[in-house]
């Protein structure tokens, strides 16, 4: 994997930002560190600063910002632990924090501040595994992170063969920021992987927020992923500066579309501490999907959904009629 940016100061003289910015950056990334991936900070280099990417991954003065009702840990995920690194939230599925790592820092990230050291499952992994054998219940297994892609193949495929071998579970799940941030992680190992488990198709939800994401090195990984037979979902986040007109929503679930993968769910901003300057008000984002189901087949219209802590669900943000 080419290395990723991390340096405030190297982002600075790469990405041609003015001088002045340094010390806001710096602050901003020592409370949640810069990263981008080397396929964007290549792309970025030129990119003016409303670039609906740089906006996701560029730290800023903003985030330093306190506002009321914006916490560290807004989904309550702290609460809902089974065993270490396995959460449970909703019925049949369980969701596998398979690493802490991710290939880029999206700054406006709800786990900015999750206690990750901990809680990722790689660390307590044979605990998950007993957890899932003692609750038959649970039949889906979501890996998600940080990015479960963040492991080698070798890694991965020794915890898909641990899940193998449990009878209840029957679907498998992975949520991956890997193919929109850095393409080149889907190679031919992680194809050969998730065509091969006795869980395919595997479902493989792809975050992204806007259509620029799907460049072509990125449109040729999204094709590699289809070859495997995995069904191919989106989730985005709405997110004040980066997709907040029905025309960026728009176009994201048509280039989306073209590539065959079917736009699921678009969040409502949860409320992190340090990202109170991305948030979209829900009447505002009511009326952006409303606009979307005027223009749109059905099948590119993702839910929105809010995520409240102790709810059975996502919550599904009522449009009206
Ligand atoms: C979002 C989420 C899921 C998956 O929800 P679906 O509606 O099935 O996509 C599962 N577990 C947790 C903890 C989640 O946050
Ligand atoms: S990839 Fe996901 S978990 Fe990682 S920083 Fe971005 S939003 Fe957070």
């Amino acid at each position: 994997m080419p290395p990723s940016l991390t340096d405030p100061a190297d982002l600075v003289r790469r990405w041609r930002r003015p001088a002045g910015e340094l010390a806001g950056i710096t602050a901003a990334a020592a409370r949640f560190p810069l990263k981008v991936s080397a396929h964007l900070a290549r792309l970025l280099a030129d990119a003016p600063a409303d670039d609906p990417r740089v906006r996701q991954f560029l730290p800023s003065a903003d985030e330093l910002v306190e506002r009321e009702g914006f916490v560290a840990d807004p989904v309550g995920d702290a609460r809902v632990q089974l065993a270490g690194g396995l959460l449970q939230k909703y019925r049949g599925r369980a969701l596998v924090v398979a690493t802490a790592a991710c290939p880029v820092h999206c700054r406006y990230c709800f786990r900015r501040e999750y206690p990750y050291a901990d809680a990722s499952a790689v660390n307590h992994w044979p605990a998950a595994l007993d957890a899932l054998r003692a609750d038959p219940s649970v039949v889906e297994v979501i890996l998600s992170g940080g990015d479960p892609l963040s492991l080698p193949n070798a890694a991965l495929a020794r915890m898909v063969r641990d899940l193998e071998g449990i009878p209840s579970l029957t679907r498998l799940r992975i949520h991956t920021r890997f193919p929109t941030t850095s393409p080149e992680r889907v190679d031919a190992g992680l194809a050969e992987l998730l065509s091969g488990t006795r869980f395919a198709p595997v479902a493989v939800v792809l975050h992204v927020n806007h259509a620029t994401e799907l460049d072509p090195e990125v449109a040729a990984a999204v094709r590699r992923l289809r070859a495997t037979g995995a069904v191919l979902l989106s989730q985005s986040v709405l997110l004040r500066g980066v997709n907040d007109t029905e025309d960026a929503l728009a176009a994201l679930s048509e280039a989306l579309g073209a590539l065959g993968v079917v736009p699921y769910y678009l969040h409502l901003l949860d409320r992190v501490r340090g990202a109170a300057h991305f948030e979209v008000p829900e009447a505002e984002a009511v009326a952006l999907v409303r606009g979307l189901t005027g223009r749109l087949p059905g099948y590119l219209v993702p839910r929105l959904v809010r995520e409240i802590a102790g709810e059975p669900a996502k919550t599904a943000v009522a449009l009206g009629t």
